[in-house]
């Protein structure tokens, strides 16, 4: 039974890594009867009804699938406890968490030791690290800008973390600029409705008695007269009294719109920094990090196929892998290992509007090669049907996997027409749809050129 157990236990700190501590570790089996595959399980009074509604069908599946154990079915009951020891361990930590979030805005995990390095963020992550622990110095403020989904609001949160790290006691506060809109607006109306500055008076005191203010996406800020003026006022009374101010936007700051000319010039007096798109080690080394937070086994070739392939942001390898990790997990038959070909199989569309290294000449080399023509015959005006079809699917592909005109496609393909290319476009569309055979040979040219 007990052996049971363990082996279940793994699969949901594989499924759960972090509900773990808090909810497995403190259930003990009771009992198990293996002749009606029944498995009863104790837990802590306080956590049973969770147990029961969220985690008992996981737990049965489970052992269906993973395990393998037909008929099996859990119940949970009360073991009388109100608290285990480990349990309390784990939910302080909890609780300090959430204490932080709703005291500061800092989200839990989002810390410098979650943070992978490279040559994109080098000089940011320096900054902020030099910032965390000098707070109020030379670089104040300091701006970060970059792309989408590249890591700012991450970098931003974790000199926070590691500032309240070392001044517990400290005043942090951590919003959105939008929040800050919204919030001023509140105060604003309510200071209307009540005819007096009370709301106003407070919402300026919380601000400017911070002694580290973290403002993300401030190019948010555009536009919003009013806003800008409180941020100023609030800029003006923490930046001049070494109080550190911290700031993300999507550009830098001669880019931002419609904010005023004074504050641009007060957000570039400190230390400006970029984080460019992730290089391909440090793409590689987010996944395979990544993965270790989620206690998944990512064999590095797996984490370079992606890596080669998603190469924009690290939201979007976050999302990949997660899409990877819940499709292996839901197919027990897969076993544990992540392969190359479950990476494919998952992020096939995702890869395809990515890849920009598909090229017609690989796409005409690709075809002519599966056809046994010459490649020449992609650009020859010869007509018979052998060499026609290849190269009408040759240029079907070609538009539905590049980002190129029909104009360009022809004059790829031996300078024909552009009506040419729309031709074969969409008579091969047409023929896939009737044709199981030729659209079964879509399917494995796309896979051969897609990688
Ligand atoms: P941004 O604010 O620039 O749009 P985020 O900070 O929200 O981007 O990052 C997007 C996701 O990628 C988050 O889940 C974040 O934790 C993760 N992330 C970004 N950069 C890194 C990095 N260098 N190392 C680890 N995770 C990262
Ligand atoms: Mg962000």
């Amino acid at each position: 039974m007990l052996e049971l157990w363990q082996k279940l236990l793994q699969e949901l700190n594989t499924l759960f890594p972090q509900a773990f501590e808090i909810w497995f570790q403190p259930i003990k089996p009771v009992q198990w009867n293996e002749k009606t595959g029944e498995l009863t399980l104790a837990a802590p009074s306080a956590k049973v009804n969770t147990l029961r509604q969220t985690y008992r069908t996981v737990i049965e599946q489970l052992g269906r699938g993973q395990l393998g154990i037909k008929p099996f079915s859990v119940e949970i009951i009360s073991n009388g406890a109100s608290a285990a020891e480990p349990e309390a361990a784990a939910s302080d930590k909890r609780s300090s968490d959430e204490e932080r979030l709703e005291k500061t805005g800092l989200l839990p995990g989002l810390t410098f030791e979650n943070y992978v390095h490279g040559n994109a963020n080098q000089l940011a992550v320096a900054a902020a690290e030099h910032v965390a622990t000098s707070a109020g110095g030379q670089y104040n403020p300091l701006y970060i800008y970059g792309g989408v989904g590249l890591g700012k609001t991450h970098l931003m949160q974790a000199i926070g973390h590691r500032y309240l790290d070392l001044h517990p006691k400290a005043k942090v506060r951590c919003v959105s600029a939008q929040d800050f809109i919204n919030e001023f607006a509140a105060a604003t109306r309510e200071s209307g409705a009540t005819n007096s500055q009370k709301a106003l008076q407070q919402f300026d005191e919380r601000y400017r008695t911070l002694d580290l203010l973290l403002i993300d996406d401030v190019q948010s800020f555009s536009g919003a007269k009013g806003s800008q003026a409180q941020f100023f006022r609030t800029f003006e009374a923490l930046v001049p009294h070494s109080k550190q101010l911290v700031l993300t936007s999507d550009t830098y700051t001669k880019g931002l719109k419609d904010i005023a000319p004074r504050l641009i010039s007060r957000l570039t007096q400190g230390l400006t920094v970029a984080i460019e798109p992730p290089e391909f080690e440090m793409r590689i080394a987010i996944l395979l990090n990544k993965a270790k937070a989620f206690n998944i086994d990512l064999p590095e070739e797996v984490a370079t196929f992606i890596a080669k392939r998603l190469k924009s942001n690290v939201r979007e390898l976050e999302g990949a892998l997660q899409q990877v990790i819940a499709f292996q997990q839901f197919q027990p038959s897969l076993g544990k290992v992540i392969t190359i070909d479950v990476a494919k199989r998952v992020l096939r569309d995702q890869f395809s509007v990515n890849n920009n290294s598909v090229t017609i000449e690989n796409i005409q080399k690709t075809v002519a090669d599966y056809y046994k023509i010459k490649v020449a015959d992609m650009f020859s005006k010869r007509r018979p049907r052998n060499i026609a079809l290849p190269r009408q699917i040759a240029m079907y592909l070609a538009k539905e996997l590049t980002q190129h005109s029909l104009p360009e496609i022809g004059a790829n393909f031996g300078g024909r027409d552009h009506t040419t290319v729309m031709h074969a476009v969409r008579k091969i569309a047409q023929e896939r749809k009737t044709d199981a055979d030729l659209n079964h040979e879509l399917h494995v040219l796309k896979q051969i050129i897609i990688g």
